[in-house]
């Protein structure tokens, strides 16, 4: 792309080589996490930080800086030309800041802590994990010194996965969240509500038949193929390379085939933020997500919002019947209950909407009062425990159902947990707004035409990249910050008809 301003351009041809270290660490990602070979572990890990080095040199380099430099003191700038200048200014402060031996440390550490969690998850034993954890929270703290912030320490952190985000904003958000999906879940158990009542639809599937049935859901949803694949892996995950190959995988577990298509539709409501930004953003610092939380919106979007939904349900009802054998009985009701059962439960990658941000806010909670030196490695596992039963009424009896079951800490990913809820309130917004904006659009669900609700986010949301940082973007597009009203107000009337 070429802009007005003549810097501007100089910074653009600059970052090329930029983007393209990134685009080869994407696919290398992507490739560790689906077909590499077991042993090609340890040659790939030194690739990839080699190329992690050199691209810090680029970032770093003195006339880069000072392009970014100049480019900031310009008083001209489009919105396209700011974004792209805060983007680069905002990477290039945060390395900066934390010196070589720290982000050294941290790497090191990532690779040792997460093989000790590996295995004291295996045993479900936490003290096999604590000294490094304890690393790791020492490493975090000294970066968040380094970083700087204004009020809580942990602020560094989080701002790190979501701009500006604070304690503040988050105290806020979960001090109006948790009481109020407490008494819901409270509500719908005591009322013995059908959502609660387990069916018989998750049992043992065929993988072969569902990875069928996810192929035809994507291509329902409109997924073309020409820029976008889908592979297996463990844990579902979404790799953009550039904005015309972005790739999903989804998992296949053996039983309880929803987890399976829940995490396909998730994962390309991911990739739809990538495919539909704007073709002009290509290889410059703004294409794809304004940050972890909008993202995050969008898949909880196409999971929940759309893809649990009984219109959707009703679409997908007969494809499930022909490829699912055992369903092929289900009437449409029991396959809607099924996919929205809800349940108080230890795991949080298997919660259901409702209680989902009740584990957010137990982790939350405990990365806030870590980090404001309020609670020891040591304490952890029993807050852990005491904080579920009294959120969600069921007590961990081992440490791998409860502190030891996220991989987050031992990668270093402290902070990044809060953007999940974000999300899913954002999620609430978006569909608010578009229910004013697209009458009858679940009739469009119900008829499988998801062109009106792709295009709605594609102009709102999807083609601007992160031109705008997301607190910018929430207010430009919804005069809205991260408000949990929308998100309470979907859930009660979803869940409880009121
Ligand atoms: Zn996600």
């Amino acid at each position: 792309m070429r802009c007005e301003n003549a810097v501007i351009n100089q910074i653009l041809d600059a970052y090329k080589p930029m983007w393209s270290l990134n685009h080869a660490i994407s696919l290398m990602g992507w490739d560790f996490e689906t077909y590499m070979p077991t042993r090609g572990t340890e040659e790939r890990g030194l690739a990839n930080s080699q190329l992690h080095m050199l691209h810090k040199d680029l970032l770093l380099n003195k006339d880069f800086v000072g392009l970014v430099e100049s480019a900031k003191k310009l008083g001209s700038l489009s919105d396209l030309e700011r974004g792209i200048v805060r983007v680069l200014d905002r990477e290039i402060t945060k390395q900066i800041k934390i010196p070589k031996e720290l982000t050294e440390a941290e790497s090191l550490e990532r690779i040792r802590g997460n093989m000790a969690w590996r295995q004291a998850r295996e045993k479900s034993v936490f003290m096999m994990y604590a000294p490094h954890l304890k690393k790791m929270i020492e490493i975090k703290k000294q970066i968040a010194e380094k970083i700087g912030y204004e009020k809580h320490p942990y602020d560094a952190l989080l701002d790190t996965f979501e701009e500006e985000l604070t304690v503040n904003d988050l105290d806020k958000v979960f001090g109006a969240l948790t009481p109020r999906i407490q008494k819901i879940l409270k509500k719908l158990i005591d009322s013995g509500s059908p959502y609660c009542k387990e069916g018989k639809l998750g049992k043992k599937y065929d993988i072969q038949k569902v990875d069928e049935l996810n192929h035809a859901i994507l291509t329902l949803l409109q997924y073309n193929m020409e820029r976008f694949r889908m592979d297996v892996s463990t844990h579902p995950f979404t790799e953009a390379m550039g904005l015309n190959d972005v790739r999903i995988t989804t998992r296949y577990e053996g039983t309880d085939f929803k987890k399976s298509i829940s995490s396909t539709i998730h994962e390309a409501g991911h990739a739809l933020y990538n495919l539909q930004c704007d073709q002009s953003l290509s290889v410059t610092p703004v294409e794809g997500g304004s940050s972890l939380a909008l993202h995050e919106s969008q898949s909880r979007f196409w999971e929940n919002i759309v893809g649990r939904s009984l219109p959707f349900v009703q679409l997908i009802a007969p494809l499930i019947r022909k490829q699912v054998s055992f369903a092929n009985q289900a009437t449409d009701d029991e396959l809607y209950l099924y996919f929205n059962n809800v349940k108080a439960d230890y795991i949080r990658v298997d919660a259901d909407e409702v209680t989902y941000n009740l584990h957010i806010a137990i982790r939350y909670e405990i990365e806030k009062k870590i980090f404001g030196d309020e609670l020891s490695v040591s304490e952890i596992p029993e807050f852990w425990n005491d904080r579920t039963e009294q959120l969600l009424g069921v007590r961990p009896t081992k440490d791998s159902q409860g502190v030891l079951q996220d991989t987050h800490w031992s990668s270093g990913l402290f902070g990044y947990f809060p953007t999940y809820t974000l999300g899913n309130l954002v999620s609430a917004i978006i569909a608010s707004r578009m229910r004013k904006d697209l009458e009858g659009y679940e009739e469009d669900i119900k008829r499988g035409n998801f062109n009106p609700i792709r295009e709605w986010l594609r102009l709102k949301i999807h083609q601007q990249g992160s031109v705008y940082a997301p607190k910018v973007l929430l207010n430009n597009t919804f005069n809205e910050g991260y408000n949990p009203d929308y998100f309470m107000t979907y859930i009660e009337t979803k869940y409880l008809g009121s």
